[in-house]
This record gives structure tokens, sequence and C-alpha cells, in this order.
């Protein structure tokens, strides 16, 4: 299932990579260059993804170095390669199943930036319980038909592709059925329509399937093989829950002023995120503005926040050296994204706390200028966008715990006589 090979045995120190990596950027850093042209050439040199396979836009390195360079580049004040899922889920899930064809023809788009990705897993009938999925893929001629309904579906609206799941045998138990697709979204058969959220935003979408068309060959993995697919992109999916925006410099230049508008336009869909996390960075500076900070209780209240905070850091920069050191993301994920959960909660318990009746007003004369209200509106998707709380401790109870797991009646059944369709 991996494409990754060993690290060499000579590997390098994060200094000498360093070192190598400054030298090849002053050789080839032109802040004027267009930067899909920049992009290859980071491709060409591997330093893409660094911990990738040579083979593949990388150079072996252990995987500390992904994170290395991508900070690296910014310092020196060039560009890396681009935010969003296509970079973060569907391409390491492209990489890790393949098959060559595929990555030959989808690795490099997604890496230069030509194109954009969106997931389209989620339905109205099937979230937590994924595997349930209804909507169906029928292989006609050299296209696969499908048919059915998404939501939730963050950035469709303007993705080029989508890592699409859907059911290509339901003779079979719901898990076997499966294959995940590479969908491009810009046809007939796609239609997209914009959610309006209760915090006035419209992020996701729900997505219309009407025999949409798939390439036959857009199969990542195999036929029915989709859920060993779908389980990679989820834990991707955990592991960058916490999604940043790259500090570019603001240095004159073709090639930053391009990668600065891609950043804005991929950030406007998810500007309330730091919001949704629950804003504990802004609990001091609301307490004060309230007039409350001398206040005993608010006080314990805060303190108790920090500290929930600071040691989910800790676990988060665990985590960070764990994967820096070769791991595979596990666990450490959905520790991660209870701990995000727990303290977005906090927070916003904290902020209504300091607010009052007066965090439910939005607008400039609100509690800090309407952030408030955002933070109360939308702390609640922490918990449940990429896999809710409670999923989350199953997983924990379950793989690390080693408890009895759930009881799942559902197995072993063809997916058809659950549903009582073909
Ligand atoms: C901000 C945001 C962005 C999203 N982006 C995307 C996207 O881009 N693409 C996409 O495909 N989807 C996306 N989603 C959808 C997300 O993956 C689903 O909402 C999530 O998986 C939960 O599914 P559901 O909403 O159907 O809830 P349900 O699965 O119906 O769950 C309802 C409640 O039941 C609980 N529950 C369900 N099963 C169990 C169980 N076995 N044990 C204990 N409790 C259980 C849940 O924890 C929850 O509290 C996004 C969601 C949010 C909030």
């Amino acid at each position: 299932m991996t494409v990754r090979s060993a690290p060499a045995a000579d590997v390098p120190t994060p200094e000498q990579v360093r070192a190598e990596l400054a030298a090849w950027v002053r050789e080839c850093w032109d802040p004027d260059r267009p930067l899909r042209d920049w992009r290859e050439l980071l491709l060409g040199a591997g330093w893409a993804v660094p911990s990738w396979p040579r083979r593949w836009y990388g150079r072996d390195l252990p995987g500390w170095a992904d994170e290395l360079v991508a900070t690296e580049l910014i310092r020196l004040g060039a560009v890396g390669i681009p935010v969003g899922s296509g970079s973060w889920l569907a391409a390491p899930t492209i990489l890790a199943h393949g098959p060559d064809e595929l990555r030959e023809r989808l690795l490099r788009p997604i890496l230069t930036g030509a194109q954009t990705w969106c997931q389209l897993f989620s339905e109205p009938g099937a979230g937590s319980d994924l595997a349930g999925l209804s909507t169906t893929a029928v292989l006609d001629g050299e296209s696969w038909v499908v048919s059915g309904q998404k939501v939730w579906n963050t950035s469709a609206h303007h993705a080029d592709m989508a890592m699409l799941l859907a059911r290509t045998d339901s003779s079979v138990p719901k898990h076997q059925g499966i294959t995940y697709f590479a969908l491009p979204m810009n046809q007939p058969g796609v239609e997209v329509r914009p959610l309006r959220q209760m915090n006035f935003h419209a992020s996701f979408n729900e997505v219309f399937l009407t025999e949409a068309r798939v390439p036959r060959e857009n199969v990542v993995g195999a036929v029915g093989l989709g859920w060993a697919a779908a389980l990679t992109t989820l834990s991707y999916e955990r592991r960058f829950a916490a999604l940043q925006r790259p500090g570019y410099s603001l240095t004159p230049g073709r090639a930053l002023a391009e990668a600065r508008a891609e950043a804005d336009r991929h950030f406007a869909t998810y500007s309330w995120y730091p919001q949704r996390a629950g804003r504990p960075d802004l609990v001091v500076e609301h307490a004060r503005a309230a007039g409350v900070s001398t206040d005993p209780v608010i006080r314990q209240a805060i303190a108790r926040l920090v500290t929930l905070h600071r040691v989910s850091q800790w676990t988060a920069d665990r985590a960070r050296l764990a994967r820096a050191m070769g791991a595979r993301p596990g666990a450490e994920g959905s520790i991660g994204k209870l701990a995000a959960s727990n303290v977005a909660r906090e927070s916003a318990r904290v902020h209504a706390m300091i607010a009052g009746a007066a965090g439910l007003l939005t607008g400039p004369d609100s509690a800090l200028g309407g952030v408030i209200a955002e933070v109360l509106m939308s702390v609640p998707g922490q918990s449940i966008a990429g896999g809710t709380d409670e999923i989350q401790k199953n997983i924990l109870a379950e793989r690390v715990l080693g408890l009895p797991g759930e009881i799942r009646v559902d197995r072993d059944v063809p997916f058809s006589q659950l549903t009582g369709r073909g």
C-alpha cells in the first residue's frame, strides 16, 4: 500500500538539509518567476515534499523534513507547495494507494496548485457511519457513471477535482463495495449548492451527482478497495485539524503575489476556523475589555482554560515530534482532535461567562467586534468536522486502550440486504 522507501542510511541532519535548501534557493529563487514555474522547479529538485520518494518529487528524507523545508522556504522569502485539501489529503492518499498512472497524472497539478480539490465523502445518511454511503458508480464503457447526494463538502464550490467515495458493489458487506474516485467537478452532472451556516458563512455545500462521469482510470487504489484509501485520507484529516495560513513575506515579486492571492482565495472559506477553535488567545483581552479581569471566578475559569490549552499544545508538539521521527499518522491524531474540541468548548464557555448576554450580539459594536458571537456559533463545528468527538473516543477506546469494540451487527451482511436496495 505504501510507496515510501526507507530513508537512506546516510540520512542528512536537519542542519545539512537547511544548508542545502538555502544554497538551492539562493541559486534558483527568482521572485519575478510565475508561481507555477517556481513550483515546477521545487518538484524537479525534490523539495516539494522531501519525505516522498525521489520518483515522486521528494528526496527520500525522513518525515521531519517536510515541515522543516516548508518553514525554511517561507523564512528564506520563497514559496512552498499550495495549502489545501489537494496537497494535505488527496496527494498523500494517491501517493499511498496509486496506481502509478494516477500518481503520474494527478500529483503534479496538485503540488503546483494548478488544480484544487474537495472531499465528497459525507452523505445525508452517512457521516460517522461513512461506510453506509449510498452514492453509486456503475461502469459504462470508458467511464464510471455516478449518482447520489453528498453534503457538508467544504470548498466544493470552487474545486476542480474531488475525492469521491461511491458504492460499486452492493452484494458485499458495506466496507468492501466502496471505490475511491478522482472526480472532475466541472461537468453537467455535478451540481453544487452552498449551505448557509448559523455563523453567516457558507463554506460547505450540498453536491448533487446526476449521472456524473468519472474516467474509467480515475480509481484511487483499486475497485472495491476504496475503504482503505478513505482511512488514509481520514488519518491525514485528523492530523491537519488546524489549518495554518503561510506567513509569506511582503517582499514584492510575481511568485509571492500569486502565492498570497492563492492563500487569500483558499482561506476566504476558512476565515471562521480560528473562531471555531474557540479563540483561547483572546480570553484575557476580552476579560480586560469587559472590565471583569479581577473577578475571582472569571480568573479561575481563565486559568483552567489556559492550562487545558497549554497541555493540548504539548500533546500536539509530541505528535509532531512522533511524525518527525517517521511515525505514520495514528492515535495521536484522535487525541489531538479531541483535545482541540475540549479547548474550543471550554474557551466558548469562558467567553460566554465574560460577555454575559452581550455575547449573543453580532456586529461591530458587540464584544470584540463580533468575534465573540462568531466563536459561540462556530465552536460546535470543531467537535463534528473530520470525525465527531464520540467517534474519536471510539477509536481511542478500541485501538489504543484495547477495550471491546462497538457491537456492529451490519459488518458482515451484504449492503443490499441492509438497505433493501440492489
Ligand atoms: C466544518 C465542517 C466541515 C466539513 N467538511 C466536510 C467535507 O469537506 N467533506 C465531507 O465529506 N464531509 C465534511 N464534513 C462532514 C463531517 O465529516 C460529518 O459531519 C461528520 O462525519 C459527522 O457526520 P454527521 O454530521 O452525519 O453526524 P452523525 O454521524 O449523524 O452523528 C450524529 C451524532 O451521533 C453521534 N454518533 C454517531 N455514531 C456514533 C457511534 N458509533 N458512537 C457514538 N456516537 C455516535 C455523533 O458523534 C454525533 O454526535 C464537515 C463537517 C463540518 C462540521
